[in-house]
């Protein structure tokens, strides 16, 4: 086959996985590098250290996921992942309040990330032109200055050349100082948060439980510590606390068996303090920093090389707090794949559009992810318009939401990113909203 019929993935994380199912369909052959080994299982691996933590799978990803590759969750079910209702078995403590339990007839799957992965993997495998190539490491990106094109990628051993490059490697990503060694600035919008996340797995006792999955977050901006404790595949429950601004003294926890345990009490609810305490830790304390979130604004570039793409991660890194991050690359990807539909004999056409439509997937989850970030006085960056108004507002519907079943019924679907954030703005929900905080400001006087 002549390499014009090529496409290269970088990385073969659940945004390069996603990747290459899409450009399957339009490509000969899709090569993924990938510089992990390949894994044994569904098990944690070094090149996505992230997977040891909590990984929420929002109803958009679940959507997405099943139009890429049907009959995936069911593959997940049978892979011992949880089903559950998700306003029923989900508890939410939430700005100083527990969400409403109802019936809002969807469901959500709980496994841990590497069991979701795995499952991917097992789709892609079965793609008679996708090649997964492991221990893999991209060092450089391979450019012809007379044709402005990338084509292809200089390996650690060798090199390999093809008509199309997407870049799924992640926040580490090379584009952006590959680009600037050739006087190229990327606008990148960063954000400091300083965020940390420390998990680990449990055995609980057998006793009945009215959840599946309970959160309880932080109420900012005094508040800075939440936790997760979330049944998963394998009857086991993974435990993720998670501090803003260096809130957790990571050295302390990790000194002795009981500092998870004891850092679950400094959390706003005993709750899962009260879980673990006397559960039976079935995995190391694993721990991921975050000192920043970043939006790398491709889509701003003037020109971009052609035959570049870039996609999940190595966009944007958002505060995983909120679950949206594998979301977001599921999104993008089926806009990738609707593009190559669309310019199908014009391939060439679609990097620039798809980092178009991504700025568009992406702006609205990043504006709603900020507006809560900057409840903390220390968190860094560019203020959204608007913002103590976006946060007045979105702290009613947070209130609201622990016993009007509308408002949250509307407020799980935008977490889920299944409805945009202006659906919380239709008349009825404003007037409620206006008459919450009215009432709220007498009973203050
Ligand atoms: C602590 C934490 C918790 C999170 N929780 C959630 C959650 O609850 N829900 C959710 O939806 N999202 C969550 N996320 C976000 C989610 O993990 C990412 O959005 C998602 O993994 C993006 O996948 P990716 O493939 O773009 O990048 P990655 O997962 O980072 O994958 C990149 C891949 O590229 C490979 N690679 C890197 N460089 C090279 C190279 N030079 N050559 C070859 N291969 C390379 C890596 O080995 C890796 O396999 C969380 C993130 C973190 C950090």
């Amino acid at each position: 086959m002549s390499f014009k019929n090529k496409a290269i993935v970088i990385g073969g994380g659940i945004s390069g996985k996603l990747a290459a199912r899409v450009l399957s369909d339009h490509y000969k052959e899709v090569v993924i590098l990938e510089r992990d080994h390949e894994p044994a299982g569904p098990l944690p691996r070094k090149g996505a250290p992230q997977g040891e933590h909590l990984h929420a799978l929002l109803h958009a990803g679940e959507y997405g996921l099943e139009k890429l590759f049907p009959g995936i969750t069911e593959n997940f079910y049978s892979g011992g992942a949880e089903n559950i209702n998700s306003t029923i078995e989900l508890a939410w403590f939430h700005h100083g309040e527990w969400k409403v339990r109802y019936d809002g007839g969807y469901s959500t799957t709980l496994q841990t990330r590497p069991h979701l992965e795995w499952h991917i993997e097992q789709f892609i495998n079965r793609i008679p032109n996708v090649v997964f190539k492991y221990n893999q490491v991209v060092e450089n990106l391979l450019y012809n200055a007379a044709e402005d094109q990338i084509i292809g990628v200089q390996l650690k051993e060798g090199s390999m050349q093809a008509d199309l490059v997407v870049d799924a490697s992640g926040v580490s990503s090379l584009t952006s100082s590959w680009l600037k060694k050739r006087g190229t600035l990327v606008p990148d919008e960063i954000m400091e948060i300083n965020l940390s996340y420390i998990s680990k797995q449990y055995k609980l006792s057998d006793q009945d439980r009215d959840w599946k999955i309970k959160m309880v977050y932080p109420n900012p901006p005094h508040e800075k510590m939440g936790g997760t404790i979330s049944k998963v595949e394998g009857n086991r429950y993974i435990v993720t606390l998670m501090g803003y601004h260096n809130s957790i003294n990571d050295i302390e926890v990790l000194k002795n068996d009981t500092g998870f345990v004891e850092l679950a009490k400094k959390l706003p609810k005993l709750d899962i303090h009260q879980e673990i305490e006397n559960g039976t830790p079935l995995t190391k304390t694993s721990i991921y920093r975050i000192p920043q979130i970043v939006w790398r604004r491709f889509d701003k570039l003037e020109s971009l090389p052609n035959g570049i793409i870039l996609i999940g991660d190595t966009l944007c890194r958002i505060d995983p707090v909120f679950g949206q991050g594998m979301s977001i690359s599921i999104l993008e990807s089926l806009a990738l794949q609707k593009l190559l539909q669309k310019h199908n004999g014009e391939l060439h056409k679609v990097p620039y559009a798809f980092h178009k439509k991504a700025a568009n997937i992406i702006g609205p989850i990043w504006n709603m992810v900020i507006t809560e970030d900057f409840r903390y006085p220390a968190t860094k960056g560019k203020k959204p318009f608007g913002l103590s108004v976006q946060q007045w507002y979105a702290k009613n519907i947070f209130l609201l939401s622990s016993d009007n079943q509308e408002i949250y019924d509307s407020f799980v679907k935008v977490m889920n990113l299944v409805r945009p954030i202006t659906s919380l703005m239709k008349p009825s929900i404003i007037k409620s909203v206006l008459i919450f905080a009215f009432s709220k400001s007498r009973k203050s006087k």
